[in-house]
């Protein structure tokens, strides 16, 4: 004690100091590929303005006022994830009960523990689907921290306990060191299915079984501390805080609130799934047409027996009640993702091109052809911003440079970037004249919108269009708007006679709109219903 007082009054050191010092040692020790750093491993980096004296006191309260209803989360996830209408309602409803638990015994702590069996998810489903995407969103909505893994990081070495200690402390470094919020955090673990250690496989490594035992401990309530860690950094930390406190407090994870979630691909589940269902109806009801080879199908009827078949230990299955599946995605449903999901990545891209002052309007022709390209990779949605990234790299490297200041990413750019860009930056009349026919096809997009009618201008009607706003120097808003003061009224009318919704308008439109019009509306009370 006498000696740390020593210390004290003389002159304490500041982190600089103390890892300037760390470093002089592990160099003459190791030599320099060893370096040292203050930091939360695995964490982020503890502010480097900080020193030995104002180490600052982990936080330990927190407020968890969660008043969520299932509907309210599944409103919001509709918001950023496109289809996985299933998987939606089941987080929504597991993730209300878990919380609503947790909220319960954090108001009363001293209340009588009733039985309540924590609501861990496991989610199946392909790669690229929307599977961490939902839970980020849902850990954000909640305000609680995440923390994602692979669970193939622990099938390495077989050996759970140190890489658990690392969640740990990552989901306390997300919490920004408040221990108690960290408490109600939720960690993810990716690639579970190749934990499972199927039991006809002859030669396989048991590693899986022992790491999933050792999950089961952490998933159902254990302590973890978090100075227990044999890295320097939390070696350092601790003797840093005996000098300035003359003690270490103990700080201890209680993972009894975390909420776990594995998920994986689970290739072959379905088979598993598909045999169960034939074998059960073998002698009772033969003939019932087997359900479609939709893999998913089989997958939403998944129960503990075929996870354990496919190579789990009841124990730890038995920790996961809840069982979430997500979908393939198809070529529509990725349109719908870069066109309406509030997390676009085409936002993204809208915004990059805008701080050099380029404009860039993605049609969509464009955004379909960039999703059919995207389905060919097989990664779902996640292959969208690579498919992204090659069309337009080459794009946010010249155009700035450039006097663009507008463009459009049509399906030709999609399928050949290279001589678009050239033609983009060459060729004035011709970008101009793609803009200007983009602006076309939203006023169409926006009247469906306002009025609930579907019109196209055809070719020539577009070109005339565009002429008339160049020659006139007005907008295409102004040009349309001109033309088409009647058609609201007109066509609603036409919808009543004929039921009709959807009309091509030609060029006689554009030259002399309300005569082909009134045409139109006589026609229509002859076809009248
Ligand atoms: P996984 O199912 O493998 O966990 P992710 O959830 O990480 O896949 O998806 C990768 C990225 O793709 C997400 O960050 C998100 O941008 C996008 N994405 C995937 N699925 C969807 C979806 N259903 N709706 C909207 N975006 C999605």
């Amino acid at each position: 004690m006498g000696k740390h007082r020593m210390i004290y009054d003389k002159k304490i050191p500041t982190q600089e100091e103390i890892e300037k010092d760390f470093q002089e040692f592990f160099k003459q020790k190791y030599g320099d590929g060893v370096s040292v750093s203050l930091g939360y491993v695995g964490g982020q980096e503890s502010s480097s303005e900080m020193t030995v004296g104002e180490t600052p006191e982990p936080q330990t309260t927190f407020d968890l006022d969660f008043d969520l209803k299932p509907k309210e989360i599944k409103n919001y996830l509709d918001r950023y994830v496109i289809k996985q209408d299933d998987a939606k309602k089941a987080l929504a409803i597991a993730v209300c009960d878990h919380y609503n638990h947790v909220r319960e015994c954090h108001e009363n702590p001293d209340a009588a523990v009733t039985d309540y069996s924590k609501q861990n998810i496991v989610m199946l489903g392909p790669t690229g689907v929307g599977k961490t995407y939902l839970i980020r969103h849902i850990a954000k909505l909640i305000g609680v921290p995440f923390v994602k893994a692979d669970a193939t990081r622990f099938s390495e070495t077989g050996y759970v306990g140190a890489n658990v200690d690392d969640l740990i402390r990552e989901l306390v470094s997300q919490a920004d060191d408040n221990l108690e919020l960290a408490q109600y955090g939720i960690i993810y673990l990716d690639e579970a299915d190749k934990i499972a250690t199927p039991p006809n496989i002859i030669g396989r490594d048991v590693s899986g079984r022992g790491v999933q035992i050792g999950l089961l401990k952490l998933m159902e309530e254990t302590e973890v501390d978090l100075r227990g860690g044999n890295d320097v950094a939390s070696q350092m930390r601790a003797a840093m805080e005996f000098q300035q406190r003359g003690k270490v407090e103990k700080e201890v994870i209680n993972t009894r609130h975390i909420l776990f979630i594995i998920s994986g691909a689970f290739t072959g589940m379905e088979k598993i799934i598909k045999k169960r269902m034939h074998k059960s109806r073998i002698g009772f009801n033969a003939e019932v047409a087997s359900p479609t080879d939709d893999a998913a199908q089989y997958l939403s009827d998944v129960t503990p027996k075929d996870f354990i078949d496919f190579g789990f230990e009841p124990e730890f299955i038995g920790r996961l009640p809840v069982h979430v599946v997500c979908n393939e995605l198809v070529v529509d449903d990725l349109y719908y993702i870069l066109k309406h999901s509030e997390g676009s990545i085409i936002r993204q891209y809208e915004n990059a091109f805008n701080a050099y002052g380029i404009n860039v309007l993605f049609a969509d022709c464009g955004l379909r052809k960039i999703a059919e390209q995207a389905i060919e990779q097989k990664t779902g949605a996640r292959a969208l911003m690579t498919v992204c990234e090659k069309v337009l790299r080459n794009f946010k490297f010249e155009l700035p440079s450039t006097g663009v200041e507008e463009f459009v990413v049509t399906s030709t750019v999609v399928e050949d970037p290279e001589t678009e860009l050239h033609r983009i930056i060459n060729d004035e009349k011709y970008n101009r004249n793609m803009v200007l026919r983009e602006r076309v096809r939203r006023y169409e997009a926006k009247f469906y919108d306002d009025h609930d009618l579907e019109i196209k201008f055809d070719e020539s009607a577009t070109d005339a269009i565009c002429e008339r706003a160049l020659s006139q120097e007005i907008t295409i808003q102004q040009v349309c708007d001109d033309i088409l003061s009647s058609f609201e009224h007109g066509l609603n009318l036409i919808k009543q006679n004929t039921g009709r919704s959807s009309f091509t308008l030609p060029k006689e439109v554009v030259d002399n709109p309300d005569p082909v019009l009134e045409e139109w509306i006589r026609e229509s009370y002859n076809t009248k219903r």
